[in-house]
């Protein structure tokens, strides 16, 4: 198969040693995930079993819908059910009964836990098992968890897929199953791809709608769309599916390295392969050429926070120039990353996990000149001097696949460029 990229490192960042930290951290919480999954799965609700702090985040993330009725809503532990002097799990029966009266459109229902629902042992597991048996067919009930207790923002979806895999129905056809939640349009482009490429019988994992037919077997073969879903992975594999493992498909060499794996997966031909992704490549690369301009030789230092950094700092490398000095990630899980860690090249330190105060130590040593980095840290670090990019935005804007390359590259120049408009201005 052609590959126009340029050729992978001498060597990689996969045997790099690791340094690992087990400090303070500064993340977001699981729950962050239900504002993009809900807006993915049209016929969920996610239901938070959790605090007034958990309803506060989630409604100024999602901001408050008055237009149309939102499909996640917290039921609120009161300091009766702290206590143990109500018993919780009647009161969610009931809740959820109310609910699903009210709202018919409902077909999956997500009993999300919390740090307070995790704190007082609340048998969630069990209360979506005995509501889903009670609501079947027409509504599934199922569980998971979007505590903050040592998990970070992009741990919700994942943990929300995985609780979907047992869930799935058996198949033994041949198919491919894409695996995270993008945004409609990104989806669309991708199953275009496909499609064009020959790959029939694709199934995307979640799926808009709970009738959509997914479903999982030994023939099935999957490719991941997010680094984050290692318990996905994980659960799809004890169905016996099988992983294409592949870099992740952001910027042109991304998505072609993507698609390559899964066209040799399905013996799609190098001139099919050529014909179709000819195009996009030329335009993505296209679109990214302003961005590279200003990113080129900068230095880039990524604190753990979506666990994207690994795939973004191959792709800032390698096809935007830039120089890591430090890629760090919540979770490393190389049977995800591998691919990504073999084409970034030796040199940045690879952390996992955080120390907050030594590592913000590392970056002020070094001064990058962009920081990816936690809500929590951009302003002190803007302060500073230093410019930032916030890693949360890089899962709420559209950026994977080759349309999505020039504005995947913006999101990262953009800082840089306001920081020389800002250092012009200073200077007349
Ligand atoms: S789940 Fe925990 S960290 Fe997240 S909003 Fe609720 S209390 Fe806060």
């Amino acid at each position: 198969m052609t590959h126009h990229s340029a050729p992978p490192p001498a060597i990689g960042c996969r045997n790099t040693p690791i340094l690992k930290q087990r400090g303070q951290h500064e993340v977001f919480c699981g729950l962050t995930g239900i504002i993009w999954l809900h807006r993915k799965m049209q016929d969920a609700f996610f239901l938070v079993v959790g605090s007034r702090t958990c309803a506060h985040l989630l409604q100024s993330a999602a901001g408050v819908m008055i237009f149309a009725e939102p499909r996640f809503g917290t039921v609120i532990l009161e300091e009766t059910d702290l206590a143990g002097l109500a018993d919780a799990q009647e009161e969610l029966a009931r809740e959820v009964d109310r609910l699903l009266a009210r709202r018919t459109d409902i077909r999956q229902l997500f009993l999300v836990g919390s740090c307070p629902s995790e704190v007082i042992k609340l048998d969630l597991a069990r209360a979506a098992e005995k509501l889903s048996a009670r609501h079947a067919p027409s509504v599934r009930v199922m569980y998971y968890s979007g505590s903050g207790i040592e998990t970070t923002f992009t741990e919700g979806e994942d943990a929300c897929l995985a609780a979907m895999v047992p869930e799935l129905p058996e198949t033994d056809k041949r198919q491919l199953l894409m695996v995270g939640a993008l945004p409609d349009v990104v989806e669309d482009q991708a199953l275009s791809l496909l499609e064009k490429l020959g790959v029939e019988d694709v199934a995307v994992l979640p799926a808009r709608y709970a009738d959509s037919g997914v479903s999982v077997g030994p023939n099935t073969v999957f490719a991941l769309t997010q680094p984050f879903l290692g318990g996905t992975h994980a659960a799809l594999e004890r169905r016996g599916a099988r992983h294409i493992p592949a870099p992740f498909p952001f910027g042109e060499e991304g998505t072609t390295a993507w698609l390559q794996a899964v066209a040799r997966e399905f013996g799609v031909d190098t001139a099919r392969f050529d014909a179709v992704t000819a195009a996009p490549r030329a335009r993505s690369i296209q679109a990214m050429s302003k961005a590279k301009q200003v990113l080129s030789g900068k230095k880039v230092f990524f604190f753990p926070d979506s666990q994207l950094e690994i795939p973004l700092a191959r792709f800032l490398v390698r096809e935007c120039g830039m120089e890591a000095v430090e890629v760090g990630a919540p979770f490393i899980h190389k049977a995800l990353v591998g691919p990504d860690l073999d084409l970034l090249p030796e040199g940045p330190v690879i952390a996992e996990g955080q120390d907050v105060d030594k590592q913000l130590d590392r970056c002020r040593a070094v001064q990058p000149d962009l920081t990816v980095c936690g809500l929590g840290l951009a302003n002190p670090l803007e302060a500073e001097g230093l410019s930032t990019k916030w890693a949360i935005e890089l899962v709420f804007t559209p950026v994977h696949f080759y349309e999505q390359a020039g504005d995947l590259a913006g999101l990262f120049s953009r800082p840089l460029r306001r920081k020389s408009l800002l250092q012009l201005d200073a200077a007349e």
